[in-house]
């Protein structure tokens, strides 16, 4: 691949190629970034080549990607991504800021933004003719792999908590993947699918483990520089607001906004703010505490998606909003619900986990963290149809 250099341990920055390790650093366990060859690159690819690519999905940008181009053209694989980007003028007037966008994620496939992950690892396992793909999931990456799977005639097997949402269960029957129900927490699922994987050789999608997942998100960041900053030649920083479980999103888009840096494309970074529940805020009190070493919490939030007790991919999160002169921000279960209810206001109709990430921007500008003058981007990751029990109780009905 002569895209990619190889891997780099992001704790003790050990090099290895891709053929060498799979997963996570042998020495630490450390979550392994993906090195692009940048010199390479740039001396075959413009990002014109890329703003007038006929390809509406996130394969426009197969240039920065470590696969090759997937085939399945005509699927559903093949339109993950260049998701809308939103500009209602009556939100920012009730939140007094100038000039705010909102990301949509939930019209990809499966409607969460876990199809990019899905679709580039689904992509990844046939180059490493890998016959079946697992993962753990708390609902949305299940059924954004399940659906990829279908999508490209793969086998998908996975462990997901059984208090999942209904309709995420449901969607990866629909698909039809091998369910198994745990009778436990996200964290017993993630440890089940590892064991899986290894006793039967199977491709582990486990996020904050397969280094592939935040390639496929990255592509969202690459979205961003591309509908919102190049867009409008934006001067100042722009301030993006991230949702966070894992971490495994805010690592992505991190990831993709230092690849447009590193080719020179970008030339001021964006400020990234990681915003979590009050009851599953493990990397938020690490930043509040000034410190690299994460401790464990235990999860508990209405926003399932982001309910986590020790996040997988907690030291690139962090060091997303540390690195970049962002923030954590903490909010209440009550203002995700409260979240959901503005973002409703405007046509769009999020989740618990994607609308904490509104409620996150709400509390940075009470807090002074962002002033309204800055222009400012909220992710919204996931359709409010994945949760139906949560949107009933944000309406008040
Ligand atoms: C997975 C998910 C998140 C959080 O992503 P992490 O990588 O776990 O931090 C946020 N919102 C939605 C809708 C998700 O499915
Ligand atoms: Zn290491």
């Amino acid at each position: 691949m002569d895209k990619v250099v190889g891997t780099q341990c992001s704790i003790c920055n050990t090099r290895y190629t891709l053929d060498e390790v799979t997963y996570t650093c042998p020495k630490d366990g450390g979550v392994l970034d993906v090195v692009l060859d940048v010199e390479a690159i740039k001396a075959s690819t413009q990002p014109e080549d890329i703003f007038s690519s006929a390809d509406q999905s996130m394969w426009r940008y197969l240039p920065l990607l470590p696969v090759n181009d997937p085939g399945h053209q005509g699927t559903p694989l093949r339109s993950v991504g260049l998701t809308p980007v939103y500009k209602p003028p009556q939100l920012a007037a009730e939140l007094g800021i100038k000039d705010l966008w909102l990301k949509d994620e939930s019209g990809n496939p499966s409607a969460s933004f876990k199809d990019r992950a899905s679709a580039l690892l689904i992509a990844r396992a046939a180059e490493i003719d890998a016959e079946v793909v697992v993962t753990a999931s708390t609902g949305n990456a299940g059924a954004a792999l399940a659906g990829m799977a279908a999508a490209a005639g793969a086998k998908a097997v996975i462990f997901a908590p059984k208090t999942a949402p209904p309709a995420k269960i449901a969607q990866l029957l629909v698909y039809g993947s091998e369910v198994i129900l745990v009778d436990g927490n996200y964290d017993d699922a993630v440890a089940l699918a590892v064991a899986a994987a290894e006793e039967y050789g199977w491709y582990c999608r486990n996020t904050g483990y397969n280094p592939f997942t935040a390639e496929g998100k990255k592509t969202a960041g690459f979205e961003i520089w591309e509908q919102v900053i190049a867009a409008n030649k934006l001067e100042k920083p722009l301030n993006v607001f991230v949702s966070v479980g894992d971490g495994n999103i805010i690592s992505g888009v991190h990831k993709g906004f230092r690849d447009l840096y590193a080719l020179g494309w970008l030339k001021q970074m964006p400020r990234i703010f990681g915003v979590q529940s009050a009851g599953s805020a493990a990397i938020a009190n690490a930043f509040n505490l000034r410190t690299e070493a994460i401790e464990p919490v235990s999860a508990e939030t209405l926003a399932d998606s982001i309910s986590v007790d020790m996040p997988s991919d907690g030291l690139r999160a962090l060091r997303a909003a540390t690195q970049t002169d962002g923030a954590y921000i903490i909010v209440e279960d009550q203002a995700i619900l409260d979240g959901i209810a503005s973002l409703g206001k405007v046509g769009i109709f999020s989740e618990p986990a994607a609308s904490t990430a509104f409620a996150g921007l709400k509390k940075a500008l009470a807090d002074g963290l962002i002033a309204p003058e800055e222009p400012s981007l909220v992710l919204l990751t996931g359709s409010g149809l994945k949760d139906v029990k949560a949107a009933m109780q944000a309406a008040g009905e």
